[in-house]
């Protein structure tokens, strides 16, 4: 079972590797997708985030998030999977009341920004 915390380093080393495939001398932004509960895990992903970037390109990086959309199954047609702003979907296939997938991903990342170097910041 990979904890939060791991699967959050596990994001900033994606966001660290594709930095350096850039060229980038640091990241100026990490832009997440928060997954609901929304406001909990950003508090968490936020205060895991100030402590792994510490020494790294991405530190004092601006974090931005904003949530998922609720991804659902609907087991009426062939289990298609579709993601919905609601908390609750009508499958587009069907017509059925789809099933709302419990996320085991709390966060995911979404894009990076990168300056060259340290100069130039605001
Ligand atoms: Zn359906």
């Amino acid at each position: 079972m990979i904890s939060e915390r791991e699967r959050v380093q596990a994001l900033l080393d994606q966001a660290l590797a594709e930095a350096r495939s850039q060229g980038a001398g640091r990241i100026t932004a990490l832009h997440f997708i928060v997954y609901s509960p929304f406001r909990e895990t950003e508090a968490r992903l936020r205060s895991m985030l100030q402590e792994l970037t510490a020494q790294t390109l991405a530190e004092n990086a601006q974090i931005v998030t904003r949530p998922g959309p609720n991804r659902f199954i609907c087991y009426r047609c062939c289990a298609l999977r579709f993601e919905s702003e609601d908390e609750a979907a009508v499958c587009p296939n069907c017509g059925h009341t789809a099933t709302l997938i419990p996320s085991d991903i709390t966060c995911a990342l979404d894009h990076i920004e990168t300056a060259e170097s340290d100069e130039g910041q605001d």
